[in-house]
């Protein structure tokens, strides 16, 4: 892909689209190309699935040419985070025990991507199944971050962030259940984005914890992210935690929403060992929104504490019951070793999940055993009403919250593997946001002094997304840190 075309936005394609200065044809090809120079370096995808592409590329160039475009996505390639399933194609949740699972049919997220004439391109790496934040625990392969290619891109959804980073593709579906949309959006400098629980249907969502996982957008500007949550929310009666009242029009409502703002800042997440150049930068975010005729609240989370033990209580719990569905028998890697049906159930998960999965499947069953489920799940549920009741007081006098989105910058291959405490600590400002089912996004704020990118958070109110767009929106048109490249 030329220079001018790989690092374009999703509204500035859409233009040359529409004004036929390219076709989709060509848009795919060159992420292809893009992604063949650049993807040794960056090993994001898992799968390229490039013919399907080209041909439904085909079929959209046909559309305009007819005058039947879907929407504004039509032609636009958005590849997809290999736990969201593909009719006929591989989901193997970065894997062994899934490592040939081909999915029979679509996701939801996926049947209204294609219905918005986006391409589905590419299936791209994340920890196995999703639990981790940096994408080590992969069974395939260790994808790197595009700024520098020693370290982590962030996790899970790594591949999401690291392929829209590295400008192989424009756009990205990812999941966040503590943080896996944000946390790796903001060490690859780009937008990422969780909705308000319920928003995007999880029909298709390889489970992970069920009451906290949430698909959404991977982009290089706030306008794309609204495009792509357009395209795949909405009410869907095969989730049975689907929402089904009203969802904004999040791109429409951007230029009407101008402000000032109410902005809060919870004093909870500016800790005394902050990384001191995320906290300039995160500081200097605010005084920017300030500037601009924002008016700053200091507000308090009091239960901010407690969101980690809370979250590995209440997440690896419903993990452990979800994955249980893995048993070497039906769609799952079978142990060659193995005589009989318990022996199959032992030896195939054995072989089948990695260490932190395993990790965590024992801690789960562990909090939900006879004699521990009141000392632990049922205490952990009770604690995940006071977090949330800590948002909703917050927000009973701002309009969103304004916080770091990772308590560091990326760091290195393996410094943290050892250490699961650590690792779990990466998602310290961005879980609670899960726990109380609220939206929020990350996007670009600064460098650091070693050209790492630093993510700000914005937190917004559930089912108010056109709000917290345009908030960060506002930012964005204030700021070009959304527009600084890595060198590959
Ligand atoms: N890092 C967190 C975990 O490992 C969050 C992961 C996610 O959001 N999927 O559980």
């Amino acid at each position: 892909m030329s220079e001018d075309l790989y690092y374009k936005t999703a509204t500035e394609l859409r233009r040359l689209l529409e004004n036929r200065t390219i076709s989709a044809v060509e848009l795919v090809q060159s992420a292809i190309a893009r992604t063949k120079a650049t993807d040794d370096k960056v090993r994001a995808y898992l799968d390229t699935n490039e013919d399907e592409a080209i041909e439904l590329a085909r079929a959209s160039d046909e559309r305009r040419a007819n005058g039947k475009i879907l929407g504004p996505l039509d032609g636009i390639p958005v590849s997809i985070k290999d736990l969201i399933v593909e009719k006929g194609k591989l989901a193997r949740c970065s894997s062994r025990i899934l490592e040939n699972f081909v999915s029979p049919y679509d996701a939801t997220a996926i049947v209204n991507l294609r219905n918005s004439g986006a391409i589905p391109w590419g299936r791209v790496n994340m920890d196995e199944f999703a639990m981790g934040s940096s994408t080590e625990t992969s069974y395939f392969q260790k994808t790197a971050n595009p700024w520098d290619l020693e370290r982590i891109p962030g996790g899970s959804s790594g591949g999401s962030a690291a392929c829209v980073a590295a400008g192989q593709t424009v756009l990205s579906l990812g999941s966040d259940t503590g943080g896996s949309i944000r946390q790796p959006a903001a060490l690859c400098g780009v937008v990422g984005m969780k909705p308000t629980y319920g928003t995007v249907s999880r029909y298709g969502l390889i489970a992970f914890a069920s009451s906290l996982d949430q698909i959404g957008p991977f982009s290089r500007c706030v306008e794309d992210s609204a495009m792509l949550l357009d395209a795949i929310s909405g009410y869907d009666p095969l989730d049975s935690t689907s929402y089904s009242g009203d969802i904004p029009n999040c791109a429409q409502a951007i230029p009407e929403k101008k402000g000032p703002w109410k902005l809060g800042i919870p004093k909870e997440y500016f800790p005394d060992n902050l990384d001191p150049e995320i906290r300039t930068a995160v500081e200097a975010a605010v005084d920017n929104y300030r500037a601009r005729g924002c008016e700053i609240i200091e507000v308090e989370l009091p239960h901010t504490e407690l969101a980690i033990p809370v979250y590995y209580i209440i997440a690896t719990a419903e993990a452990s019951s979800n994955l249980s569905r893995y048993d070497g028998i039906r769609y799952t890697h079978r142990s060659e070793e193995s005589t009989d049906a318990l022996d199959i159930y032992f030896k195939s998960r054995g072989e089948g999940f990695g260490e932190e999965v395993k990790r965590r499947i024992c801690l789960g069953s562990f909090v939900l055993s006879s004699g521990y489920y009141d000392a632990y799940y049922l205490r952990a549920q009770k604690v995940r009403n006071l977090i949330r009741k800590d948002f909703q007081n917050a927000f009973k006098q701002v309009d969103a919250l304004l916080t770091p989105t990772s308590p560091t910058p990326a760091f290195k291959f393996g410094e943290r593997t050892e250490d699961p405490l650590t690792m779990y600590l990466s998602d310290i400002f961005t879980i609670n946001v899960n726990l109380a089912g609220f939206p929020a996004l990350s996007l670009p704020c600064g460098l650091t002094s070693g050209n790492l990118p630093i993510g700000l958070q914005v937190i917004g109110q559930p089912l108010k997304e056109d709000d917290l767009f345009a908030i960060a929106h506002s930012y964005e048109q204030a700021n070009d840190y959304w527009k600084l490249r890595p060198t590959l």
